[in-house]
């Protein structure tokens, strides 16, 4: 088993040796800010509509302050727009009253803020604060079950599977590339398993060859 985590871990990395998360974020609360916005929403729409408001509100306590209008305002753009304004507001607010102002680092206190569960709070950790974090999003989720690394519909159990599994010091890495795996490879419908370079070590029936040769 540890040896087929191996090889896939290198064959992922051959295809992403520095994978990079898709949101634009420039400190941990604007990739709070941005995960929150980018729940079922496109990582594109979230960039177009965070480079406006990373310019606007600069600190926890702009977002605190803001008009709730104010705010879904700015972000109406967004699915579920009017939530997630309120996740923002809440959010900030319990930043100042119970973290001193700042974005905390602890998953145990990450997941008590609005609009963030462990997904949310293992992105942060991995990418705003540079720890070593396995994020299980639906690409993570789909593709850990296709590979045989999980056999779980539920994140919180292929989150520990992962874990057990994949060297720590590889976590966020990990993660970062099975999401870019999953969005141009693996993907939900029609996954391009022909052309997969994962195909050897991929356990799932239903994989197919189409068309082009494997691993090319
Ligand atoms: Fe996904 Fe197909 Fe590759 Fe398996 S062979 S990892 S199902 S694309």
């Amino acid at each position: 088993m540890k040896e087929r985590v191996g090889e896939i871990l290198n064959l992922l990395e051959k295809i992403y040796p520095e994978p990079k998360l898709a949101l634009s974020f420039n400190n941990p609360l604007e990739l709070l800010i941005a995960t929150i916005l980018a729940a079922q929403c496109t990582d594109l729409k979230v960039n177009q509509i965070s480079s406006r408001l990373f310019k606007k509100y600069k600190s926890v306590k702009d977002y605190a302050m803001v008009d709730i209008k104010d705010l879904e305002n700015d972000i109406k753009e967004i699915t579920f727009y009017k939530n997630k304004a309120a996740y923002i507001i809440k959010g900030a607010k319990k930043i100042i009253e119970e973290f001193g102002g700042k974005v905390p680092q602890d998953i145990s206190k990450l997941i008590t803020l609005p609009g963030v569960g462990r997904k949310t709070a293992n992105i942060l950790i991995g990418n705003a604060f540079k720890g070593q974090a396995i994020a299980v999003d639906t690409h993570v989720l789909r593709v850990s079950n296709r590979l045989g690394l999980a056999t779980s519909s539920d994140p919180d159990k292929v989150e520990e599977n992962l874990t057990r599994q994949i060297p720590q010091e590889k976590w966020t890495t990990f993660t970062l590339a099975m999401i870019l795996f999953g969005r141009k490879v693996c993907t939900a419908k029609n996954p391009k398993c022909g052309t997969c370079v994962l195909y050897g070590v991929c356990r799932w029936e239903g994989k197919k060859i189409s068309g082009k040769k494997i691993g090319k």
